[in-house]
Formats: structure tokens, C-alpha cells, sequence
């Protein structure tokens, strides 16, 4: 994805004042000028606008911008990552239906999937998603996709995507690859076989933590005319390969209601035009912090795959353009010297977000993870001593300076 890509994608149709930027459509429901119209609008007989919960045109010029950054063929923008995963979970998938998913993804899709659609009879097999064997022999005739994370947060295990991909088109389901810790600035997930793409747009993509989104892009690879899904596949010969975005759009999108707000739209089509010289950045500063706390005594280890020494190096410098992303963990110890650790920081903040201009850090097993048991944490790979840190857009020797006196005060 190009720098000019990244701020010309999108082109923005509805309005012809020649504004340089997408304006806000601040409106629950626009007017027709005939009930013939409005009619039209409703029955997909003609374009435009009834209701912000299913459409709004600020939200529309983002799902272009992502499709084309994507190389996808159509997008469902949300009001949060969650959203996007559960409107596509909750699309997809019945009762009796069963999902093998990566064992160290983010908390939330977890618990997604062992409590919320557990209860709907939806069962999940998780696995070492970067054991492409290990995928295969979990699928079974029950088995409806697999679910990925592009780097696990916090586990940062990187799966070999297009191998992954060969396995799940020779089961007939779709890879639904979480890519919200590289962007497409570092991955068009597409060109790795990924089938669906979702983000939590609140991260990277926004990039200055002022807004939560989520986005959903289908890349066009999958076939839902020969799917598993029948109600899907019954769309598919009028909508060909949006089916799946039409259904949703008329049915689960709709009826559940976790449309954007139109101001985060704006937002994040903001962030979005700055996002690739951004992640060079967050990268270039991620893995000069990585070196240092690597060599660093009173740190036991570092987890990032753009360290030589990570098991996951090579693959990541293969499928993220030749950089480890902007997230690493590292382990201290004990939980109280994690906590020592984080209390001590000055510049980077104590918070639970990722992808922010500012680098911030968290303590995941006493926060994200609270509720996991102790089982399900070393699943997730969370551990008591770990932190991980979300690499900001600061001066990198300010950075390491602050990590550096922390450390030294964790030993006071
Ligand atoms: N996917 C990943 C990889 C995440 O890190 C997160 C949030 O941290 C989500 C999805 C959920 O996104 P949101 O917080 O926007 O709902």
C-alpha cells in the first residue's frame, strides 16, 4: 500500500464542493424526494442513503478507501473491532457449527467465542495457529472458517498465512485473518490468501486514540456460491462475490445495530492517510526499543518478531515487508516487578490500547486478561511477569530513556 494510495483511495462521489476531506454527515436518516425514492433505497433498486445504522455517506467513503487498500471487493465499516468480528461471526456461522481459531489471539475475540457464541452452540477449537498441521487436523465437517491474528497480541506468534490459506481452501472454508497489528501499510492480507479481512480500526489505522472502529473487507477469493453457507450461497447467485457483505448489510449488520458513528468515520479516514509513514516509524522505533531491552540484564526476555533471535523472524520479514510490527512483550521476572516497572515509566503511558501516536504500555494478566484462568492466560501466552508495550511515534532515544531509568528504579 502506497503513501498516495493511503490519502487518494476512496474517491468521495457524494458531494461536490471540492472539499479536501471527507465531510461529516452528522444525520440519523436522510430524506428522499419521492416515496417511489426512498422506496428504491430500501429494495437496493437505486444508490443512496435511508439510515446511518445500515449506511451514511461519511462511513461509505471509508469502506471505499479500506476496500481499495485491501484489494477487497467491498467493506463493512463498524463501531468497534469487536463489532466487525462479532457482525461476521454472528453472519456466518449456526448453531452446531464449529471455528478453529488461533489459541493466542486478543481477549475479547477469545472470549467471543468460549462464552458468547458457546452459548448459541458454536463450539471452537483452538490451536497453535502457527502449526499449519496442527490447523488441518482440527478441521472437521462441522468446521465453518479459521481465525488468525497477523501477529498475536499479546502471544506475537506469526502463522504462515499462505499456508494456512492452501488448508483452508482445500477444507472449502473461509481464513478470516484479524490484521489489525500490521495494516495493510505492512500486509494486503489478500495477496497472502486471506478470504475475510477484519481490523479494529482504533489502533494503527486511527492512530491517535481518538476514536474506536472496526472494519470488515471480503478480498473477493472466496467462492459463497459452492459455501457452506446456505443462506449465504442462496445470495450468492444475485450478489455474486458480495454476498456475504449483502447479506449482512440487509440482515445481521442491520438488525444488530453496530453501525459507526459518522464522527468516528471521519476519524479514522483521517488517520488512514497518514498510516504508512506512521508504521514505518512505529516499526523503526519498535525494533530499535527491542534491541535495547534484548541486551538490557534485568530483562528476561523480549517477544518481538522482528529480533534475529525470534522464532517468527523470518516469516514476518517474508510477509510484513521486511518489519516486525510496532507491539512487543517482554517478561521481568514477577508480576511485582512488573507492576515496579510500569509504575516507574514517565513518558509512556499505562493504558489498554495499542497502535497510538504515544507508546503505551499494559500489565495483560491483571487487566485484559483479568478474568482468564491461569490455564487460558498461558494459552493466550500471558504470563505474570509479562508487559507488553505499543511502540509510539515519540524520538526512539526518548523512548529508550524512558524505559532505561524505569528499569533502574524497578531495582531501588
Ligand atoms: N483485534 C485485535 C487484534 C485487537 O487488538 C483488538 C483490540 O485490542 C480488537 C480486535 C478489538 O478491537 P476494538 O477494541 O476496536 O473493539
Amino acid at each position: 500500500m502506497s503513501q498516495t494510495d493511503a490519502i487518494h483511495a476512496g474517491h468521495f462521489p457524494e458531494s461536490n464542493w471540492g472539499q479536501s476531506t471527507v465531510p461529516v454527515f452528522q444525520t440519523a436518516s436522510f430524506s428522499a424526494t419521492t416515496a417511489q425514492e426512498l422506496s428504491d433505497i430500501f429494495t437496493g433498486q437505486q444508490p443512496g442513503f435511508a439510515y446511518t445504522r445500515s449506511s451514511n455517506p461519511t462511513t461509505a467513503a471509508l469502506e471505499r478507501r479500506l476496500t481499495e487498500l485491501e484489494g477487497g471487493v467491498g467493506c463493512i465499516v463498524t463501531s468497534s473491532g469487536m463489532a466487525a468480528i462479532s457482525s461476521l461471526l454472528l453472519g456466518l456461522l449456526s448453531a452446531g457449527d464449529r471455528v478453529v481459531a488461533s489459541a493466542g489471539m486478543f481477549a475479547g475475540t477469545l472470549t467471543l467465542l468460549t462464552k458468547t457464541l458457546a452459548r448459541f452452540g458454536v463450539a471452537t477449537e483452538f490451536v497453535d495457529i502457527t502449526d499449519t498441521e496442527q490447523v488441518a487436523g482440527a478441521i472437521d465437517a462441522q468446521t465453518k472458517l479459521v481465525l488468525v491474528e497477523t501477529i498475536g497480541n499479546p502471544k506475537m506468534d506469526v502463522p504462515d498465512l499462505a499456508a494456512l490459506s492452501q488448508v483452508t481452501r482445500a477444507a472449502g472454508i473461509p481464513l478470516v485473518v484479524d490484521a489489525t497489528v500490521t495494516t495493510p501499510a505492512l500486509m494486503r492480507a489478500r495477496d497472502w490468501g486471506a478470504d475475510l479481512v477484519v481490523h479494529s480500526t482504533t489502533k494503527f489505522i486511527n492512530g491517535h486514540g481518538t476514536a474506536i472502529g472496526g472494519a470488515l473487507i471480503d478480498t473477493g477469493h472466496y467462492d459463497w456460491s459452492t459455501s457452506p453457507f446456505e443462506h449465504i450461497r442462496a445470495l450468492a447467485e444475485v450478489q455474486g462475490k458480495l454476498a456475504l457483505l449483502a447479506y449482512l448489510r440487509t440482515a445481521t449488520y442491520r438488525d444488530l445495530g453496530p453501525a459507526a458513528a459518522p464522527m468516528n468515520s471521519f476519524l479514522i479516514a483521517q488517520g488512514l492517510e497518514t498510516l504508512p509513514v506512521r508504521m514505518a516509524r512505529h516499526c523503526d522505533n519498535a525494533l530499535a526499543l527491542a534491541r535495547f531491552l534484548d541486551k538490557h540484564s534485568l530483562v528476561d526476555w523480549v517477544n518481538y518478531p522482528g529480533l534475529p533471535e525470534s522464532p517468527y523472524y523470518k516469516l514476518a520479514q517474508r510477509q510484513y515487508q521486511g518489519r516486525g510490527g510496532a507491539l512487543l512483550t517482554l517478561s521481568l521476572g514477577t508480576r511485582e516487578r512488573a507492576f515496579r516497572f510500569i509504575d516507574s515509566l514517565g513518558l509512556a503511558l499505562n493504558q489498554t490500547n495499542i497502535g497510538d501516536a504515544k507508546t503505551l504500555v499494559i500489565h495483560p494478566a491483571s487487566t485484559i486478561y483479568h478474568d482468564f484462568t491461569p490455564a487460558d492466560k498461558r494459552a493466550a501466552g500471558v504470563s505474570e511477569d509479562l508487559v507488553r508495550v505499543s511502540v509510539g511515534l515519540e524520538e526512539p532515544d526518548d523512548i529508550r530513556n524512558d524505559f532505561e531509568q524505569a528499569l533502574a528504579r524497578m531495582e531501588s
